[in-house]
């Protein structure tokens, strides 16, 4: 083949860079990364703020997982941090551990009235069970209904109108599961067998993974300018590209919103620093039933940084996506409706040979880091395995 590169990728988060870096390593082939922004590290990237504190540009970013091969393959590039992330609410003033568990439970109610529950709610699930408020919601007897009510009205309501403008009916099922009541005293907010934080930080684990004399990062590369997907065909820079191409950004952008836009919510981030060592009490501050925003984030808890006299807090914003001025799509709305879009969209890419979508926009998923790590991994073992790069 006389063109310069094998294989394409459009994106440098998880998604992009990890292809790229099993493309380029294990299959030997010479890979180009365009990505729009000026660094690498996607929505995972994170940089040292003015006051020296290391700071997640695009919001909070905790890794979390169970699966021993998304761990391990990072592990190659980073050693880490350990860190268990604890989450409290501010319910007018008072904070409670969310998830909301035995010890939120003792709070809202004091002790006595909280052993009754805790047994009747033990007998009704079992211990250390996860239960969802939608699910909590539907139990018939009146002290658990009149709990669910209350942990709705604390906890789920009003935060979810904010991050979603819907309530918790409204949204898909799967995202408030993501956060259920949790009968047990674990104060974590994830229970995943390998938790912590890259211990040089997310965007370090990025330069090792594109180190790679295979691999060549155009910054500041929008796709929109340069690939084109014209009769099932890709062209790059106008020439016509033949070889694996993969896709890690909002697919309806890549065919010009033809069939309308895909919805999302994007989010504006407010970072502060103050003169203090420490802002608030717990890495995450869920403001559950006031203030505009939805929570706020010391990232000092992340980084383990020890600086006496300063501490960087992000509050996040989140407010429906219009596509303009620069905005970032981070949230998949994803319903029934919005999917069958999504899915109108991918039959169009994967009409193009050799052209893969991959990652939580192009797939118009609700993915974690982790979940990422593993599509990309086995995206690249497919490719390996079958197709001519
Ligand atoms: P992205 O990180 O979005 O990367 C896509 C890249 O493609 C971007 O760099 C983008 O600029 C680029 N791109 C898009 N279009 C183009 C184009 N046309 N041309 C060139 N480049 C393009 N996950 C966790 O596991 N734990 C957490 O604590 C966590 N917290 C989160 C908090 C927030 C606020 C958000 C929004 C997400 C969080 N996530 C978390 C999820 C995590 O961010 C994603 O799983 C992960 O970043 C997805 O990687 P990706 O490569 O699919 O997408
Ligand atoms: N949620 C809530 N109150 C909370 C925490 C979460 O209502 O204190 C709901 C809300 O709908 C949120 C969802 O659970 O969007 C998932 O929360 P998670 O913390 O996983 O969101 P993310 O970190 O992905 O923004």
């Amino acid at each position: 083949m006389s063109q310069k590169y094998d294989c394409l990728v459009i994106g440098a988060g998880f998604a992009g860079a990890v292809c790229a870096r099993e493309l380029a390593e294990r299959g030997g082939k010479r890979v180009l990364v365009l990505e729009r922004r000026g660094h690498i590290g996607g929505n995972a990237y994170d940089k040292l703020d003015e006051a020296g504190v290391l700071i997640h540009q695009y919001g909070p970013h905790i890794f979390h997982t169970n699966n021993a091969r998304a761990y391990e393959y990072l592990s190659r590039f980073t050693g880490w941090r350990d860190y268990q992330h604890r989450v409290v609410a501010n319910v007018r003033g008072a904070l409670m551990p969310v998830p909301f568990n035995l010890t939120s439970l003792e709070l809202a109610y004091g002790s006595e009235k909280a052993a009754r529950l805790e047994k009747k709610l033990i007998e009704t699930y079992g211990a250390e069970k996860k239960v969802t408020i939608l699910e909590l919601r539907r139990n018939d007897d009146p002290e658990i209904k009149a709990l669910a009510d209350y942990v709705y009205e604390n906890v789920f309501v009003h935060y979810t109108m904010k991050q979603w403008g819907q309530t918790p009916e409204e949204i898909d099922p799967n995202t408030t599961a993501r956060v259920p009541v949790f009968l047990s005293r674990d104060d974590r907010y994830f229970q995943d067998a390998y938790q912590g934080i890259p211990a040089l930080g997310y965007t370090a684990v990025f330069e090792h993974m594109l180190d790679h004399p295979n691999i060549t990062v155009e910054l500041d590369s929008d796709a929109a300018d340069r690939l084109c997907l014209d009769g099932g065909r890709v062209r790059l820079d106008g020439t016509p590209f033949e070889g694996t191409v993969i896709y890690t950004g909002a697919v309806d952008e890549l065919f010009g919103c033809c069939f309308g836009r895909l919805p999302y919510r994007t989010l504006d981030f407010r970072f502060e620093t103050h003169g203090v060592e420490w802002y608030q009490t717990h890495g995450t501050v869920n403001y559950t039933v006031s203030e505009d925003f939805t929570r706020i984030t010391e990232f000092k808890y992340f980084s383990g940084q020890e600086i006496p006299n300063a501490t960087t807090i992000v509050k996040e914003y989140s407010r429906a996506y219009t596509g303009k001025n620069g905005e970032i799509p981070y949230y998949a709305i994803i319903s029934p409706e919005n999917n069958a879009l999504y899915q109108q969209y991918k039959a169009l890419g994967d009409a193009v040979p050799g052209f893969h979508l991959l990652g939580r926009l192009a797939e118009y998923k609700y993915y974690n880091m982790d979940a990422i790590v593993v599509r990309a991994l086995e995206l690249a073992d497919r490719l390996l395995a079958t197709e001519t790069l």
